[in-house]
């Protein structure tokens, strides 16, 4: 990695902060991947990048009224890969003043595209949807390059993240309004829904392209323009779904993406009274902070935040079912989704048998670059991330856990970490408190069912929970007992486009995917015909 040009960035925690932020290039400090290392752009990352560049998907300028722009003062920022470290690419790192501008072409889009036939708007998104399966390989690359996720797996989020475009591709038919009965003989009422307006959508790394389809793709359908603002670490998947976009035909400035400064992306957001609306993924704590700006213009808020779910394993399970099933939901991105099971409590008559079984199972779990045949666990996205594992681990056995398996970094270096199983873990220990969002599953031991429900939702999060029994009045009891948005029952994976997701408590407002998904980006209006008896 070179120091010249504008791309002079450092880590501090989990953020680049840009070198002209920094006191001076003496405090510049190398980014963890590089710890002194001077990168190459190996072969075969640059045969795949070349790749992208000539299928025109490699694109690293911002897009503002359909326009690509470098940043106004000609910054930008590096985006590398979690396996190697390497430098895939320079973007342009746009703050408050792009941002605006984005705004603006957004709103002046908003016009015209929320004046087309929902027919027309449907076209659009379908032809979308094919373009992002015509070109589902290179997507996915890309996503494993960025991210660091294992190819086949992130090829299964560019079909999974085209489904929502596709689903709301359909949806965009079905806008429908309502007639109520009236309370005087001489008046009607009706009720049209109609789009909010331009919707800022922010989203995390974990998911670079699906948690974008599962945003702009109602936005779109509903017939709101957007403001994009991916994250600084997985930008380039956002910017090819886009490049695709206009490709289909959406028209200028119905999407727009701005990437790098975060804070002054968001404020110009929040504080814009042309953007009506606020849909999030991400942490918890950034959700507060937008939901807290974005009461100075009211705007509507979706916001989909920060998981601790609990994976329950009741004695009566079927053992295979629970262990591949608990294996899916924990160690799907390297346990790096809001979804991923980060609590395990298994009954006390099955735990020894289940623990031993399902330390087997993760034992088999090959790590590697996501590049690599039969590599199921790529990197964590960051130095931060490995840090923040390892302190989680080492909270844990300092106050009595059990290593079963791994509990430390891979010997492949970089950001990888072992895939680990703890037992004799406790409710008070940091891993059961917040989510490690790293490949460590935690065990812990519990009696009876009310037992088990009081310790799942012993949380502050209400995201996803996970049930393995195979009691059907106790698959219902357990289901509603729960204070969780979603929950899987002897099922590990249970994300679907046709499917309300999101959380309860402080993980979330709002929903995505599905017919209720598009609600978020609708306003109600009520209409009340007076006077019908004039003649
Ligand atoms: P994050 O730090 O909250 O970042 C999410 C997005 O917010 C990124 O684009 C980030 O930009 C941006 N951001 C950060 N500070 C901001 C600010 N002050 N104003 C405006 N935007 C700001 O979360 P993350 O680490 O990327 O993602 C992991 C988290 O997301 C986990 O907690 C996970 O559970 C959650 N998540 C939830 C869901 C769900 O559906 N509920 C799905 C996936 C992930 P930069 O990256 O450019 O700084």
């Amino acid at each position: 990695m070179t120091l010249s040009g504008v791309a002079r960035v450092a880590f501090v925690g989990s953020r680049r902060i840009f070198a002209s932020h920094l006191p001076s290039m003496q405090s510049y400090t190398p980014a963890f991947s590089r710890q002194g290392i001077v990168c190459q752009m190996s072969v075969g990352m640059k045969s795949v990048t070349d790749r992208l560049r000539d299928s025109g998907l490699l694109r690293t300028q911002g897009l503002i009224g359909g326009k690509w722009i470098d940043a106004y003062d000609g910054k930008t920022l590096e985006v590398h890969n979690p396996a190697t470290g390497e430098v895939i690419a320079n973007v342009s790192c746009m703050g408050g003043k792009e941002t605006k501008d984005a705004i603006s072409s957004a709103f002046d889009a908003f016009n015209s595209w929320s004046k087309l036939t929902a027919a027309e708007r449907s076209k659009g998104l379908r032809k979308w949807y094919d373009l992002l399966m015509a070109h589902k390989e290179e997507l996915g690359q890309l996503i494993t390059l960025e991210q660091g996720k294992p190819l086949k797996e992130a090829v299964g989020e560019v079909d999974y993240g085209a489904k929502f475009i596709e689903f709301y591709a359909e949806e965009a038919k079905r806008v429908y309004g309502d007639i109520i009965p009236a309370t005087l003989p001489d008046r009607r009422i009706f009720v049209l829904k109609q789009p909010v307006g331009v919707a800022g959508a922010i989203t995390p790394w974990n998911f670079p392209l699906a948690m974008i389809t599962r945003k702009v793709g109602p936005a779109l359908a509903c017939g709101c323009t957007v403001v994009l603002k991916p994250s600084e670490f997985t930008p380039l998947s956002a910017l090819a779904a886009a490049e695709l976009a206009l490709q289909a035909g959406i028209p200028p400035g119905v999407v727009n993406v701005v990437m790098g400064n975060a804070p002054d992306i968001g404020d110009a957001l929040l504080t814009s009274p042309q953007v009506r609306k606020i849909t999030f993924t991400g942490s918890t704590a950034v959700g507060k902070k937008l939901m807290a700006g974005a009461a100075g213009t009211v705007k509507k808020v979706s916001l989909e935040l920060g998981g601790n779910a609990p994976c329950i394993v009741f004695d009566d399970a079927d053992l295979n079912v629970a262990v591949n099933g608990a294996l899916a939901a924990k160690f799907r991105n390297s346990g790096q989704t809001c979804v991923c099971a980060n609590r395990v409590l298994v009954q006390e008559g099955i735990y020894e048998k289940f623990a031993d079984a399902f330390s087997k199972a993760v034992k088999n779990l090959k790590v590697g670059d996501g590049f690599g045949e039969g590599v199921v666990q790529g990197p964590l996205i960051n130095k931060a991330a490995l840090e923040k594992v390892e302190t989680f681990v080492e909270d844990a056995v300092s106050k009595g856990a059990k290593v079963l398996l791994g509990g430390r970094r891979h010997s492949l270096g970089m950001t990888f970490y072992e895939p680990t199983v703890l037992s004799n873990v406790k409710s008070e220990m940091l891993v059961s408190r917040e989510e490690v969002f790293g490949p460590v599953a935690p065990l812990l031991c519990f009696k009876t069912e009310e037992e088990a429900i009081h310790m799942a939702n012993d949380t502050n999060a209400g995201l996803a929970a996970y049930i393995f029994t195979n009691n059907l009045q106790r698959t219902w009891r357990v289901s509603e007992a729960l204070e969780y948005g979603l929950v899987g029952v002897n099922e590990g994976l249970i994300s679907t486009e046709v499917a309300p997701f999101g959380g309860v408590k402080q993980s979330g407002l709002g929903r995505e995917g599905s017919k209720y998904g598009m609600d978020e980006f609708l306003e109600i209006k009520y209409v009340c015909l007076g006077d019908m008896n004039r003649k």
